[in-house]
């Protein structure tokens, strides 16, 4: 068994959006769990509407690129649909961590390589996780990489998944 820890994020219709993922997550792995709901403002592109992000963990023994699969046929019931690279999307559904492994291929790399950019991932990831766990890669703690982060205007919302 893997724990494996989703990053979840939209950008348009947000709210509604970000439950229907709740939802098809939860079909497919009951057991699931979902940290709070954060806002914050885009990093890349700023004529859009801010963004809802969460991080959810649940227990799996599927390989890596099933799970993927799985995220992507639901990104597509949802109708992801950037117009442009960082634009705005229906929902965005990453692996962030696959227990303690490192993946680098073409399609997949685990950790996620952004993961300690982003305060909307620390904190719900904090949230779900021991904060003092390692970094697979980095070999630093979550809350150390939360530390490091300068503010990026990331709130907690009433947003119940
Ligand atoms: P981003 O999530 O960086 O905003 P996209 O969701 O549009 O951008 O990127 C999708 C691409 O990212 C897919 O082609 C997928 O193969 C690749 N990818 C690489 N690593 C991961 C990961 N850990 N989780 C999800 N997709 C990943
Ligand atoms: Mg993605």
């Amino acid at each position: 068994m893997k724990s494996v820890v989703l990053g979840i994020g939209s950008n348009i219709d947000a709210e509604k959006n970000m439950k229907a993922a709740a939802e098809l997550l939860r079909k497919e792995w009951p057991t699931i769990r979902f940290a709070h709901v954060y806002a914050s403002a885009p990093m890349h592109e700023v004529h859009q509407d801010s963004f809802l992000n969460t991080v959810a963990v649940f227990e799996a023994d599927a390989e890596a690129t099933q799970i993927q699969s799985v995220l992507q046929s639901i990104e597509q019931t949802l109708k992801k649909d950037p117009p442009f690279k960082f634009g705005p999307r229906t929902i965005d559904l990453d692996i962030l961590l696959y227990g303690e492994e490192h993946i680098e291929t073409q399609t997949l790399t685990v950790p996620h390589p952004r993961l300690q950019e982003r305060r909307f991932v620390l904190e719900p990831l904090c949230e779900l996780l021991d904060e003092n766990a390692l970094h697979p890669v980095l070999q630093r703690s979550y809350k150390d990489l939360l530390h490091d982060l300068p503010p990026q205007g990331c709130e907690r919302t009433n947003v119940a998944l």
